[in-house]
């Protein structure tokens, strides 16, 4: 007997799995490696939010299960940043959800919406949890292409609009770093409210921005709460990642929909944890903006010595990633591995994001500068371009 499913075995190899152990063989060799290759923030959750978990922790009451859809002092966070930061109105009895991270909501959202054989609009490059989302619960992905050339927004015209029941977008983007406005996210909800189709933003780094830019909200645009369903998290912004804690927002719906899927499956995040995260969502978001400087600084030292490596890259507005464009003579793959191995360096090639990655690598700008200009000096020792 065999107890892997088809599901299972269909799945495609973890690219980041290979990678790490390659990285342990040759750090057993002795070899410093530089790993710019997943993208977790390496900066500790600001010490509010841990204080706020640790009063939390010690109330008995906190030590139950808490309600299926999330707390009320959480949902009601929510609202409150949504009304703050969006100027958007929403219910935090109908219209938003825990989490237990963003991953886990997007993966049981398509258990929640779709049948099998459905089709669900991916982006190409995009963040490949949508796709394998979309195949764990039988439907078929079908490529929303992006491009470089226009700033990597829906190329709809090139997409089957007419047969996909859903549609994922995700900005600022993972991994090509890109940052639309309002008019992309009004130009989605038209489309979707044309093609009947639920619209789903994943909307990770909405705080995570520099250089002035400010994120929009798909909830933002006239009625959009009919039409689409937000993501949002906590592990890009508060440096989360390990807490799992995140929200949906919008269409009510299809968050009562995933919330009937999920009260069969978990029984929400801890207590404390929601807590915890309700207070950084009604915080003044001072530490958020004192990381992003940390990231965007970062940013532009990896940028100014890919400039004087002849390596081409957008400057982003947002994001922990910088997305690149691989030298004259390689594939993703060929470039990816030629870093790792003469110069110890681990950044992710571009297909590992869709086929339309290819030609790009994405590095995260999840190491301290030092490591940074290091990775850097290494590269001018290589002969790349
Ligand atoms: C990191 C990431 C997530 C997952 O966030 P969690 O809330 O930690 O599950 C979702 N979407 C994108 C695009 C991400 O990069």
């Amino acid at each position: 007997m065999v107890f892997t499913s088809d599901k299972v075995n269909q799945l495609p190899p973890y690219l980041f799995a290979s990678f790490q152990q390659k990285k342990k063989q040759m750090e057993a060799d002795g070899v410093d490696v530089i790993d710019l290759g997943i993208g977790a923030p390496d900066l500790p959750t600001p010490s509010f939010i841990v204080e706020e978990l640790a009063e939390e922790v010690k109330h008995p009451s906190n030590h139950r299960y808490s309600t299926y859809s999330g707390c009320a002092a959480f949902r009601e966070a929510v609202a409150h940043f949504y009304k703050n930061q969006y100027g958007v109105n929403v219910d935090p009895e109908t219209d938003v959800l825990a989490l237990i991270g963003s991953k886990e909501g997007i993966a049981n959202l398509m258990h929640a919406v779709i049948n099998p054989g459905d089709k669900v609009l991916v982006p190409d490059p995009g963040y490949p949890v949508y796709k394998t989302a979309v195949h764990l619960a039988g439907g078929e992905s079908s490529c929303l292409p992006l491009d470089a050339e226009n700033g990597y927004v829906p190329l709809y015209e090139q997409a089957d609009l007419d047969q996909a029941k859903v549609m994922f977008l995700n900005y600022p983007a993972n991994p090509t770093a890109a940052t639309v406005n309002y008019d992309t996210f009004l130009q989605a909800v038209t489309k979707s409210a044309e093609h009947d189709m639920l619209l789903v933003h994943d909307a990770a780094y909405d705080m995570v921005t520099f250089n002035g830019y400010q994120s929009p909200s798909v909830l933002q645009v006239p009625d959009a709460k009919k039409h689409a369903v937000e993501f949002g998290s906590l592990s890009k912004s508060f440096s989360m990642a390990g807490w799992r804690i995140g929200y949906a927002v919008g269409h009510p719906d299809v968050i009562q929909s995933l919330a009937t899927l999920k009260s069969n499956m978990d029984t929400s995040q801890f207590l404390p944890i929601q807590k915890a995260a309700a207070a950084a969502l009604k915080s003044d978001f001072a530490v958020v903006h004192e990381y992003n400087h940390i990231y965007q600084n970062r940013m532009e030292t990896l940028y100014t010595g890919f400039q004087q490596l002849g390596i081409h890259a957008d400057k982003p507005n947002g994001t922990i990633f910088l997305w690149a464009e691989v030298p004259e003579g390689y594939s993703s793959m060929e470039f990816a591995d030629k870093l790792l191995y003469e110069a110890g360096i681990i950044v992710t090639p571009g297909h590992a994001f869709g086929s339309r990655g290819e030609g790009f690598f994405r590095i995260a700008l999840t190491v301290p500068e030092e490591r940074l200009d290091e990775a850097i000096n290494r590269m001018k020792q290589l002969d790349i371009t």
